[in-house]
């Protein structure tokens, strides 16, 4: 138990070393929210997965920014005793806004952690010290560029390959890619740009023999999935639509996905998170860590959610370098064998380079008591 003394928040933006196309458009730069919480004993990092439009989420950075600074960080600096999981409960009254919520609730937590000298990992009762890593192919503009991308991340180690897909651009590709490798790991996401009518897309998939295909239908949908899982062999995976423990639940009692995709920053933070892994644990359906093309910051804690014993199938937790040419923090890096360690240290167990950290921040502020 402790109080919150001061709050920094930070605008950071970084370029990314390649555009990524997804079904929702381009990307060629990483800007996010990063807050510093400060407590009597520690200070915590928590990194929001908002971006600079609401394309991905309702969420974006300003409406992050106004969240944190009109409602969430007076509440917390106002709480006497204070803990992530009391946090939650303080922001009850506030609906939805969970990126801007695990944000604050993730920071409190690695500050807890660093003060008693737990990493992360340590408390969500991780199995294992390295996580298996797959990586993200964003839609190129050609299938040979698309092959080409593919053939160079799985020389890097990456051991399973996941295709953004959008109407128009999915089987032919996907084909050329499993003929090249006929036994790599492969899956797709379509992050909802398709329809329960496109059925036919998702048959003639199912001859590729794919891990998964995530999030086809509608971003809050869980229906539709369940009526689509019916009719394909394929896992389906949903992402968008479990924002929840209780939409996970949702989704698991209608048949509507097979695997999860569970996204910490994006359900409200680690606890949350946490709660999503338990009910598919519970339930016997693997998860996996996706990724929001997050900083150090943000990718040690997916590192240390990753590790939990649950989550059974390649995460989204790629190297720095297969995003910028320069991470917040120490990079983190792909071993051979297509692992990658998580943080020992106490809390997520990294913390941003200040000279980095102030040549990214784009904007700044400071709530105190
Ligand atoms: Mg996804």
């Amino acid at each position: 138990m402790t109080a919150v003394r001061r709050l920094e928040l930070r605008l950071v933006g970084l370029p990314l070393v390649r555009p990524f196309r997804t079904s929702m458009g381009v990307a060629t730069r990483k800007e996010c929210v990063l807050v510093r919480v400060e407590t009597d004993e520690a200070e915590g990092w928590g990194e929001c997965v908002s971006d600079v439009e609401p394309d991905f989420s309702a969420e974006w950075n300003a409406s992050v920014w106004g969240m944190i600074t009109t409602f969430l960080g007076p509440a917390l600096l106002g709480a006497n005793e204070v803990t992530a999981a009391s946090l939650e409960r303080a922001f009850a009254p506030w609906r939805g806004n969970r990126m801007a919520k695990a944000t604050l609730v993730n920071a409190l937590l690695d500050a807890e952690l660093r003060s008693r000298g737990e990493s992360l990992a340590s408390a969500l009762g991780a199995d294992k010290d390295a996580v298996i890593c797959g990586v993200s192919v964003g839609i190129a503009e050609t299938t040979d560029a698309l092959r080409e991308q593919v053939d160079g991340y799985l020389a890097d180690g990456y051991r399973r390959i996941k295709l953004k897909i959008e109407p128009g651009l999915d089987v032919e590709r996907v084909a050329a890619v499993r003929t090249d490798h006929p036994d790599v790991l492969l899956s797709v996401d379509a992050n909802a740009a398709y329809r329960l009518d496109d059925v036919d897309v998702f048959r003639a998939l199912d001859d590729l023999d794919l891990l998964m295909v995530e999030q086809p239908l509608h971003h809050e949908d869980l229906v539709e999935h369940a009526k689509l899982q019916a009719q394909v062999r394929t896992d389906l995976c949903l992402d968008e639509s479990i924002r929840s423990a209780a939409d996970a639940a949702a989704a698991l009692a209608l048949g509507a996905c097979r695997i999860v995709n569970i996204k910490q920053g994006r359900v409200g933070g680690v606890p949350e998170a946490r709660a999503i892994h338990d009910v598919c644990a519970a339930a016997s359906v693997p998860v996996w860590c996706g990724g929001m093309l997050e900083t150090g910051i943000g990718r040690a804690t997916n590192l240390a959610l990753a590790a939990m014993p649950g989550f059974t199938l390649p995460n989204d937790t790629s190297a720095s370098a297969r995003y910028f040419s320069e991470d917040l923090t120490e990079p983190f890096v792909l071993d051979p064998d297509g692992t990658m360690r998580v943080p020992a240290g106490p809390g997520i167990g990294v913390v941003p380079d200040p000279g980095r950290l102030d040549s990214t921040t784009i904007r700044r502020e400071v709530l105190e008591l």
